[in-house]
């Protein structure tokens, strides 16, 4: 009998049901447990909230099996030497889509005018059409890529920029300068790595065209904070509208919660979906059982 081991504080109401049930229409027979001898366990379904961390004793599981989309909290855990599953999930994507396409168009049709206007003024210039609109996403992997598609489906002109070199996409210090420097409406969906840790600096910033839009559903980590706050009291970012942040819950006195022109959002824009995961979840244990390579397994190297 192949021993599931939930490992996700908080979440076993919702999944203790769905698991199980996704597991079986899968044909794997398993328990799904919430405590077990660690040499009993085969697989761990994993958030960062967990109070494990040591993964030396679970010596015979085959993977860890994240709920979360970013694994920045894990990757680095010289104890996990089990294979490494983030969390790709078709309804959490579904969720980010909205989420974007959503603060685009309050940005691109200036909605803001509306809902508060105190002086009553009668002003009737229309916004543009969105395919005068350049929207850029930085990270065009699961979440990047629904993102673009779903804009572009709205006739928003979508750049796109990755690590990778991928067709219709740009890459590099070069295509990441021109990706900015078109963007009114910026879009983060980068994983929080090395490499991507305060990639929009104040040097970065400044290649925005004047007013642009900044949305980061991505990491708060993406963004230099003060660089930030500098630009926009300049006047050179338009707005930003952020879901995540460095430290979570964000401070109570954090600058960004008064400022005019910033948007807290308190990282809501995807949850991982039972339903839909506990699928994912059991997909893989099936893999596993069968010998055959996870889905969404995460690069340790590449750090995402
Ligand atoms: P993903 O499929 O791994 O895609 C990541 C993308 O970022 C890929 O296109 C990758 O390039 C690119 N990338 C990584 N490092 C880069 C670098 N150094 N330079 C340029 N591009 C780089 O991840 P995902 O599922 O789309 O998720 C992205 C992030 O969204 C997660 O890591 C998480 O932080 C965040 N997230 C937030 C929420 C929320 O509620 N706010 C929910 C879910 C996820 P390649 O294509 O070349 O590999």
């Amino acid at each position: 009998m192949t021993t599931v081991l939930f490992a996700a504080p908080g979440l076993w109401a919702e999944y203790q049901a769905e698991l199980p049930k996704a597991l079986a229409e899968a044909g794997v027979t398993a328990r799904l447990v919430e405590d077990a001898a660690p040499d009993e366990v085969d697989y761990i379904v994993y958030s960062p909230s967990s109070p494990l961390q040591d993964f030396t004793p679970y010596t015979r599981a085959k993977a860890v099996l994240s709920l979360w989309a970013g694994v920045e909290r894990i990757v680095g855990n010289p104890t996990l030497t089990q294979a490494l599953c983030r969390m790709v999930d078709p309804w959490m994507t579904e969720g980010m889509v909205e989420w974007v396409v959503g603060h685009t168009l309050r940005h691109h049709l200036g909605m803001d005018r509306y809902t508060t206007n105190p002086g009553h003024v009668w002003d009737q210039t229309c916004p543009p059409l969105a395919r005068e609109r350049r929207v850029t996403v930085l990270g065009m992997g699961a979440l990047g890529s629904a993102v673009a598609a779903g804009l572009r489906a709205m006739n928003f002109p979508v750049t796109g920029w990755s690590r990778s070199e991928k067709p219709g996409c740009l890459h590099g210090e070069d295509g990441l300068a021109r990706a900015l420097s078109t963007a009114a409406i910026l879009v983060t969906l980068l994983p929080k790595t090395p490499e991507t840790e305060n990639l929009l600096n104040a040097e970065r910033l400044a290649l925005l065209p004047k007013g642009a839009v900044i949305l980061n559903p991505g990491r708060g980590a993406l963004i230099d904070d003060a660089a930030l706050l500098a630009a926009l009291d300049a006047g050179h970012i338009g707005h930003a509208t952020l879901d995540v942040f460095r430290l979570e819950p964000l401070p109570k006195d954090h600058p960004y919660w008064s400022h005019p022109r910033v948007t807290v959002s308190p990282h809501v824009a995807a949850d991982t979906r039972t339903t839909s995961a506990a699928r994912v979840i059991a997909e893989n244990v099936r893999r596993g059982e069968a010998g055959e390579p996870f889905l969404h397994r995460v690069d340790r190297e590449r750090g995402y």
